[in-house]
């Protein structure tokens, strides 16, 4: 089989992999991207990026850990909702471990790093922001066009599907603050999920930045809702004083563990919305030669599930084996489409759940939330499926299923006390 000919445009968790894989196996790769490696090192944050196992194990699989052994590890997975009438005290509150551990690399290391890695073995990066004519340029010259852009304008060119976006609003006002000093959470580290009924959610777990371990603050806020407030914050100060004063309104066992904050950098703050969407996978030039959709650019999630960069990696992998399953043949329209079915038959599952979420939960939801509190395998089952959403289905959208989910793991438990009161 002859060396394939591929441009790749975007440069991020899910270009520079399939770039870096296919360059290893000896592939002409043309990388081009808007952002040098140093400008992402000065840059802002892009993403929270917490990262699960199976989509970690995809990285390792490929030579691409290289900060597993420094980024400290999210070992499980915590939900608590305050009480609607006491303030102060928690209707819900309980956390599971995961199996393996989950972890979070700012992508302004993650990125530099892989492209200062795809350049060294040799790879053809160019800097630039592509238009439609450079597109038109690489389609040319290349066998196949991917268009990772991520968020960039130029996915534009994916035609929305309007069957399998739910929403064409964004759902969340979104903000990142990026924290040293924080209360570690014990006897475990964990992704502690905070959902205020009406006002968002809030969710915070350890990472890895550009100076070291730190935490990773994210806020969904229902727009026009009272965590929907980052419009008038000029400053990093003011963002972190804005993160603090919403713990301190709603969630003060979390402004506890906050008392000695500080931000890790002026650029370690985020804020903004998009709409989540699903978009074709084929995008038509004006020539009428054709480029493909990967990850964000045809998949975007909103961020209250953090699937982006898990979704983004699978889809990677998906791209990468369709390609090599493609031999010599051409790369066209039948084949863009069946890559991103097989990717949509897993992806279908983790967009139908995050959605769920954005919209306010049915009761089966909310009982099945509370019990989790009363049955750890049931907490556990919860917490461990952020590593495989599929595995949410049928239950988590059907009402009976789900009854019997928790009496099945309620009739488990009790089961295993008597036995243990009668040993
Ligand atoms: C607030 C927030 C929190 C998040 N938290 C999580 C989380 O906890 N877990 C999780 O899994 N995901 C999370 N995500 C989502 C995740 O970051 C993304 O889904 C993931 O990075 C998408 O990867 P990608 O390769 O599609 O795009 P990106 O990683 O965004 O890469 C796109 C690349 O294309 C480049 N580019 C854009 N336009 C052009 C152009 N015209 N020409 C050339 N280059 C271009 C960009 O500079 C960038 O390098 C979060 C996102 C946000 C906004």
């Amino acid at each position: 089989m002859s060396a394939r000919k591929i441009a790749i445009v975007g440069a991020g968790q899910s270009g520079l992999p399939l770039a870096i894989a296919l360059q290893a196996r000896g592939d002409e790769v043309t990388l081009l991207t808007n952002r040098s490696p140093d400008d992402i090192r000065a840059g802002r944050v892009m993403s929270s990026q917490c990262m699960f196992d199976a989509s970690l194990q995809i990285e390792r699989d490929f030579g691409l850990n290289q900060w597993e052994h420094l980024c400290p590890p999210v070992q499980g997975i915590g939900l608590t909702v305050p009480h609607p009438g006491q303030a102060g005290a928690k209707l819900i509150d309980w956390a599971a471990p995961l199996t393996r551990y989950a972890q979070a690399v700012d992508q302004r290391i993650k990125m530099p790093g892989w492209m200062d890695l795809f350049v060294q073995r040799g790879g053809k990066l160019v800097l630039k922001d592509a238009g439609i004519a450079d597109l038109e340029e690489l389609a040319e010259r290349n066998e196949l066009t991917v268009v990772s852009a991520g968020k960039g304008e130029i996915v534009r060119l994916f035609e929305s599907d309007p069957l399998r976006s739910a929403f064409d609003q964004p759902m969340r006002a979104l903000a990142l603050s990026y924290v040293k000093g924080m209360t570690p959470r014990t006897p475990f580290s964990r992704v502690c999920f905070n959902l205020i009924p009406g006002v968002g959610e809030y969710f915070v777990f350890p990472a890895l930045t550009t100076s070291g371990p730190c935490e990773i603050m994210v806020f969904e806020g229902v727009p026009g809702g009272a965590m929907d407030c980052w419009a008038g914050v000029k400053t990093p100060e003011q963002h972190l004083q804005q993160s603090l004063s919403i713990l301190e309104t709603f969630l003060p066992w979390e402004a506890e563990r906050c008392r000695h904050v500080e931000l890790t950098d002026d650029m370690g703050i985020l804020a903004g919305r998009f709409a989540p969407t699903i978009r074709r996978p084929v995008g038509r030039l004006p020539s009428g030669r054709i480029v493909m959709g990967l990850g964000d650019a045809v998949c975007v999630n909103d961020p209250i599930t953090g699937q982006g960069s898990n979704n983004a990696t699978k889809a990677f992998k998906v791209a990468h084996s369709s390609i090599l399953a493609r031999g010599d043949g051409a790369f066209d329209e039948a084949w863009m489409n069946a890559s991103f079915e097989r990717f949509w038959d897993y992806a279908q599952h983790v967009v139908r759940w995050t959605n769920s979420l954005l919209t306010p939960p049915p009761e089966h939801i909310l009982n099945l939330l509370g019990a989790a509190g009363q049955c750890p395998s049931l907490a556990s089952e919860i917490a461990n499926n952020f590593n495989h959403p599929p595995n949410y289905f049928p239950w988590w959208t059907d009402a009976a299923e789900c009854q019997a989910l928790v009496a099945r793991h309620m009739a488990a438990s009790s089961a295993g006390s008597l036995a243990g009161a009668a040993a």
